[in-house]
């Protein structure tokens, strides 16, 4: 609710800070049981620091986020350690995020050092059993991470965030680094693992054919801010947001019969240190007219559900 995380910009010998980048700049929306909300958006535009600063792994600058009742800004450390159980993390690069020199066994027994209310053999079990439900067996475990391939690895990655049995899992673009063929793999089996243990996903991506296809809703990211958010269909049928339309026309169609009027963006993604006027959208946006340099869109409900931050609507 209301989120905001500034960081400063510091210059000189003396590292005075000389501004801010708005990197999440008025974020609210809502997480709903179950689902696979997608936040969606080119490189930069804070979809990755939304995610980390929800999960509170950056304290956000202001704004509120409510789990159960409670408000996980507010919380002391020991708190959240007990909400960490229920909220998860995958990461974008599964090697990076496993310890060359740790066995898999070893790298999903390491979460329970700081959750240490399990005995070492429920740990044991436990550590058999996501292995298995990931589609990996018990002498995987005794392997070091360079003995897989990418897409495996990205499973020990789920693995790892399953062993708490999470009821939420924030997955930050954990297909964006695999082949294309291995990636349906993963998105499957990250849908059955959420049918299974009814997981509610927060699916963080640059790709929106992936979105498109992975997620019952979609938050469309531009500069910090939410630009406009609907279930996946009204996303793909009926984007509203010139930003959003212009996302969507780069997706391909699979019929060869469906022509598609491609809408190319032009311009890089501004400086996020000195974002433009009014709309920050305004110098890339072929709709533009007088009032978006001026006044900035707020996110207004178009119709049930559809929210889209635009002058051109409302
Ligand atoms: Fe384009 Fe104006 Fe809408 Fe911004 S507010 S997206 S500049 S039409
Ligand atoms: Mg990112």
């Amino acid at each position: 609710k209301n989120l905001k995380k500034y960081f400063p910009v510091k210059k000189g010998f003396f590292q005075r800070i000389v501004g801010d980048v708005k990197a999440v700049d008025d974020v609210s929306f809502t997480l709903q049981d179950g689902e696979t909300f997608g936040l969606v958006g080119e490189s930069g535009c804070g979809k990755s620091t939304t995610g980390r600063t929800v999960l509170q792994l950056l304290p956000p600058t202001s704004g509120e986020v409510w789990y159960q009742g409670k408000d996980l800004t507010k919380m002391n450390f020991n708190q959240l350690r007990r909400i960490r159980e229920d909220i998860q993390m995958i990461f974008q690069d599964p090697y990076s995020s496993l310890n060359p020199r740790m066995t898999i066994r070893k790298i999903l027994l390491e979460p329970f050092v700081i959750h240490h209310k399990y005995s070492k053999k429920e740990r044991e079990e436990r550590v058999d059993r996501v292995l298995e439900v990931v589609g990996l067996t018990r002498a995987h475990g005794d392997r070091y991470p360079h003995e897989f391939s990418g897409g495996q690895r990205q499973r020990i990655g789920i693995a790892r965030a399953l062993i708490f049995q999470p009821k939420i899992i924030f997955a930050d673009e954990p297909v964006s680094a695999l082949d294309v063929s291995v990636q349906a793999q993963v998105l499957n089996l990250m849908r059955d693992l959420q049918e299974e243990f009814k997981l509610t996903y927060l699916f963080i991506a640059h790709d929106l054919s992936v979105v498109k296809h992975f997620c019952t809703r979609i938050g469309v990211m531009y500069l910090g801010r939410l630009v406009e958010l609907a279930a996946k269909r009204a996303i793909s049928d009926l984007p509203l947001h010139p930003y959003t339309k212009a996302l969507m026309s780069a997706v391909p169609v699979p019929d060869p019969e469906v022509k598609r009027h491609r809408i190319i963006l032009t311009g890089d993604v501004p400086n996020p240190q000195n974002p433009p006027s009014g709309c920050s959208f305004h110098p890339r946006c072929q709709s533009c007219f007088d009032r978006c340099k001026e006044a900035r869109p707020e996110l207004k409900e178009i119709a049930s559900g559809h929210y889209v931050a635009c002058h051109l609507y409302g």
